[in-house]
């Protein structure tokens, strides 16, 4: 796939505020500083676009950015749908209230958008299975909401150290659920694992 354009639209306090459901939509979420913003720059190839809703006062929103792609460059057959930034969990320093808040917001969203086709979990590569990820792995799978495992930072640890945790993580997965999601192995850096997300976002923009 490839990416003609990619724009910030509009960032949304609730489910009910987000954009017309009239295009495939795969949403990003992980815990904040996973990476999340760097990993959505790398495979839009701009580096400026997450940032954008990053900026204070939109870290609890829900950010949409419409993609306009191709299969290859050059071809005139534009494929349009939104990528979207969701506000990270883990927040150490944030309130009872805001937190719950979060959680609403979170579920209503992820449970009624209608157009929502996958959800990218960002973990990060360096670290053993952490209880906060596998929590909300385990609620998007009771919601039966699609997702795929995206293990980041892949360039910042020794590859046996990665492979480790990633097999670590799988393990706890499969205590809890019948099927193993897919999962990628990223570096923002490196611009690892680019090709296959594209090439699965383009794969389900077909179905
Ligand atoms: P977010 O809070 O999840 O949006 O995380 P950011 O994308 O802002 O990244 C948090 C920090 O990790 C920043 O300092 C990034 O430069 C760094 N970072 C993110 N992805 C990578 C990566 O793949 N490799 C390396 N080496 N650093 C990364």
């Amino acid at each position: 796939m490839h990416i003609k354009k990619a724009t910030y639209l509009i960032s949304s306090p609730s489910f009910e505020k987000c954009p017309a459901s009239d295009k495939a939509e795969y949403a990003f979420i992980g815990r904040s500083n996973v990476g999340k913003s760097s990993l959505i720059n790398m495979l839009c190839n701009n580096d400026k676009l997450a940032k954008t809703s990053n900026s204070p006062g939109k870290t609890q929103m829900i950010n949409h950015f419409e993609i306009a792609s191709v299969l290859k460059a050059g071809e005139f057959n534009e494929t349009k749908w939104y990528l979207v930034d969701l506000p990270g969990y883990g927040f150490a320093k944030i309130s009872q209230s805001s937190r719950r808040r979060w959680e609403q917001m979170i579920e209503n969203y992820l449970r009624k958008r209608e157009n929502l086709t996958n959800v990218f979990v960002l973990i990060d590569s360096r670290h053993t299975p952490q209880k906060l990820d596998l929590d909300f792995i385990q609620k998007l799978a009771l919601w039966q909401i699609p997702f795929t495992l995206v293990f980041t930072k892949s360039d910042k640890e020794k590859q046996s150290v990665v492979s480790k945790n990633i097999k670590l993580f799988l393990e706890k997965l499969r205590t809890t659920q019948q099927f193993l999601p897919q999962h990628f192995i990223t570096s923002s850096v490196k611009k690892t694992g680019r090709t296959k997300i594209l090439d699965l976002i383009n794969e389900m923009n077909i179905d």
